[in-house]
């Protein structure tokens, strides 16, 4: 069983339904209401904990009714929460207006953005202990970076799924053991703004796994051969969460190798936009198991 730590955001989504979208200055009545437990780091932690793996999350919430609900949401799936601190910031929230099948959202980081390095070093026993690090960017690049100091200290593996897209410093990209973009945030880290992604699927050659929707996965080979993983035909309700199922999945399974690895994660990905919600639709072991052998 791997020991999975991850640094990352822990939000709660706020989600109205409205038959159209409010006008400037207008009120108007919604048809329905309901809070989501999210977060990048949240949900990857979720994901993996579903899956088997011992997880850890570092993180930070506010002193504040959303904050303790998300912690015990956390605790609920077996995650340790112990260093995940509150802040007198409010807890990150994701406020989103969906109507006629689109969206309009607005994320406020709150609390995530309060987590520092110092932080990361009061929990430097999370990552002598862990198999695997796994951060994304909801949090302070600082603290991402420091992250993956504190993981190249302990000699252990350092994941970056670089979601939202942000340019990465080589600073940064130089403690990356394995990079796990989609193929838009593949050409923003890499500072390639609008390049194809098909050529720059080389660039990181044994460090990079790329995520394509529901032709699954790419990864590339420490001799620098791309490696191609379709992904798994599934009826898709809400593809919300897959990618933060699959980065959960992949470090759950990394040290199976990276081709198991991928196929694990691109069927707990698949499986994960058949039901609502980001969490709501992420596995169990047994559910991917049963999943796989159905495949076969
Ligand atoms: P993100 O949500 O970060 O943009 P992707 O859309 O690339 O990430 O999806 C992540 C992974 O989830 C894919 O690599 C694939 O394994 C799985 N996945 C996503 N959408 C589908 C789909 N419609 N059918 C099957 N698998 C999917």
């Amino acid at each position: 069983m791997a020991r999975v730590l991850v640094v990352g955001s822990i939000n709660m989504d706020l989600v109205v339904q409205t038959d159209t979208f409010p006008r400037l200055g207008e009120t108007l009545f919604g048809n329905r209401f309901a809070t989501y437990p999210g977060g990048k780091g949240a949900n990857q932690a979720v994901a993996a904990a579903r899956l088997g793996a011992q997880v850890t999350m570092i993180g930070r919430v506010g002193r504040d009714a959303f904050g303790a609900q998300l912690k015990t949401v956390l605790q609920q799936e077996g995650i340790d929460t112990r260093w995940i601190s509150d802040s007198d910031v409010a807890t990150g929230v994701a406020a989103i207006t969906l109507s006629a099948g689109d969206n309009a959202i607005v994320v406020v980081p709150g609390a995530n953005h309060a987590l520092t390095p110092a932080d990361l070093d009061a929990a430097d026993a999370a990552f002598a202990q862990a198999d695997v690090v796994l951060a994304q960017l909801e949090v302070p690049v600082a603290t991402v970076e420091h992250a993956a100091e504190l993981a190249r200290k302990h000699g252990k593996p350092f994941f970056l799924n670089p979601a939202p897209a942000t340019a990465l410093p080589d600073s940064l990209l130089d403690l990356i053991t394995l990079l796990t973009p989609n193929e838009y945030e593949l050409s923003v880290a890499l500072n390639a703004p609008g390049a194809d992604w098909k050529a720059l699927l080389k660039c990181l050659p044994g460090r990079l796994v790329m995520t394509n929707g529901k032709h699954g996965a790419y990864y590339t080979a420490a001799n620098g051969d791309v490696q191609h993983q379709a992904g798994f035909k599934v009826t898709a309700v809400d593809t919300t969460g897959a990618g933060d199922t699959f980065n959960g999945a992949l470090a759950a399974f990394w040290h199976l190798g990276a081709a198991e690895a991928v196929r694990r994660a691109n069927a707990a990905g698949a499986l994960s936009v058949t039901k609502p919600g980001a969490q709501g639709g992420m596995p169990t072991l047994a559910e991917l198991d049963t999943f796989l052998e159905e495949q076969s």
